[in-house]
């Protein structure tokens, strides 16, 4: 991404915040987070709100278009999918102009977040945004809608995929050289697990990107993958911490946290949803054209590839994507000889970890799942992270185990 509008006088600070569709589930939710940007208005910053969809919108948006339509236009889900981010953005701006507080909403394509033309998965090429530089300097709030911009080529609204309204949030704040960019959730952090799965999970106050970066590429939802590469990218440290309330807690990710050498599981994180799809090629140059050209006939975007085989009988990736999507490449499979999804409901467990370069940790995971009878269907080794794939069934299982290993 190139910044096209970097602003060289900063008359006052700027800070970028982003609350997600949880923490604006409810009008009143939307009134107290109006509450506190009222506040730090008033101490002087200068402000620029990024907002998801409020609580599960973009879930039953996905999920009305599924009832129209057996494959969405991915154009006309874009068009869609982006009214969410539309409706709490003007929500959030007329609750701030009510507490006196002038403020002015834009859509991404209003506010210039230029992106490619891949509907459903469009990534972030420019920010051109006239607009909330005037209106910033006016010392008006901007909120913005996240998790979409424009296509400069197809002039075509485009979503960055689910989750994507953090990276909205770290390109505004890399374009405008904000002080601070601070993601606010239903969590005061990121932890060592989901909090929402494992009881125990320790609040984590510090992250290197590289930490982060391996814990959202193995699916720890609390930020979007591509807001983490975003922010390492371009240097962007990042503040992870409640929307609602403020006990104190907080995680900073940037490039500075120790990395000490030692075989300590950091984090285990998880893709609930994790599938086989067979290609009938037993070359891979070939098996990825068929793959591929399929998806795009389906006008489909790439899942997540996690692995890979070949054999005799064809080449098979082990992918992940929204349930939405990994749906719709279900059904396609199911029209296409040559393309075949096995129906066995997998996921992935991820322990991310320094050190698991020749250590310990593969066997102590192969002995603890095997205590609670938790079958490894396959083992995968990164330069950060060991992970398993199991039965969907036993997931929650396998993330309690793994976690419990060091405590
Ligand atoms: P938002 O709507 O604010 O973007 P998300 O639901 O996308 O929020 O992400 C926050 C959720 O991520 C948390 O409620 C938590 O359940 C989940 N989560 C998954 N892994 C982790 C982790 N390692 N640390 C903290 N939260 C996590
Ligand atoms: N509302 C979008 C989603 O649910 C984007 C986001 O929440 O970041 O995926
Ligand atoms: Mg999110």
């Amino acid at each position: 991404m190139t910044s096209s509008n970097a602003r060289t006088v900063q008359k006052q600070s700027l800070i970028v915040q982003k609350y997600g569709g949880s923490s604006l589930a409810k009008p009143e939710q939307i009134q107290s987070v109006a509450d506190s940007i009222k506040k730090l208005h008033d101490a002087g910053h200068q402000l620029l709100i990024v907002v998801s969809a409020m609580g599960k919108t973009t879930d039953q948006l996905v999920e009305l278009a599924y009832k129209v339509s057996n494959s969405p236009n991915r154009r006309e889900l874009d068009m869609l999918l982006t009214t969410g981010e539309r409706i709490s953005m003007a929500l959030m701006s007329m609750a701030l102009n009510d507490r006196g507080v002038p403020s002015i909403s834009f859509t991404g394509s209003q506010a210039g977040i230029l992106t490619d033309e891949l509907h459903s998965s469009a990534r972030i090429v420019d920010v051109r945004s006239p607009r909330v530089t005037a209106e910033l300097d006016r010392n008006h709030v901007v909120v913005l809608a996240g998790f979409q911009g424009v296509s400069p080529v197809t002039k075509e609204v485009t979503t960055l995929g689910r989750g994507g309204s953090d990276t909205s949030a770290v390109a505004m704040a890399a374009s405008f050289k904000a002080e601070r960019c601070e993601i606010r959730k239903d969590v005061d952090g990121v932890y060592s697990a989901d909090p929402h799965v494992v009881g125990d999970a320790r609040h984590l106050p510090h992250l290197h990107y590289q930490q982060l970066l391996d814990m959202t590429f193995w699916g720890a939802k609390v930020l979007h993958y591509r807001s983490v590469e975003l922010a390492a990218l371009l240097q962007i440290p990042l503040v992870v911490t409640l929307a609602h309330g403020d006990d104190g807690a907080q995680t900073l990710i940037d490039g500075t946290a120790p990395m000490y050498e030692q075989a300590q599981i950091l984090s285990v994180n998880s893709h609930k949803e994790v599938r086989w799809i067979r290609v009938s090629a037993s070359n891979m140059s070939k098996a990825f054209e068929i793959f591929a050209n399929a998806l795009k006939e389906g006008s489909l975007p790439l899942p997540q590839i996690l692995d890979s085989t070949v054999s005799p009988e064809g080449t098979s990736f082990l992918v992940t994507a929204p349930t939405e999507t990994l749906n719709a490449i279900g059904q396609l499979a199911a029209q296409k000889q040559e393309l075949l999804m096995d129906q066995t409901e997998l996921s992935t467990v991820t322990a991310t970890c320094q050190g698991s370069f020749a250590s310990p940790l593969p066997d102590q995971i192969a002995q603890h799942l095997s205590r609670k009878s938790v079958m490894i269907h396959k083992m995968l080794f990164g330069a950060m992270s060991l992970s398993v794939v199991v039965a969907a069934a036993d997931r929650e299982k396998a993330l309690q185990a793994i976690h419990d290993i060091h405590q």
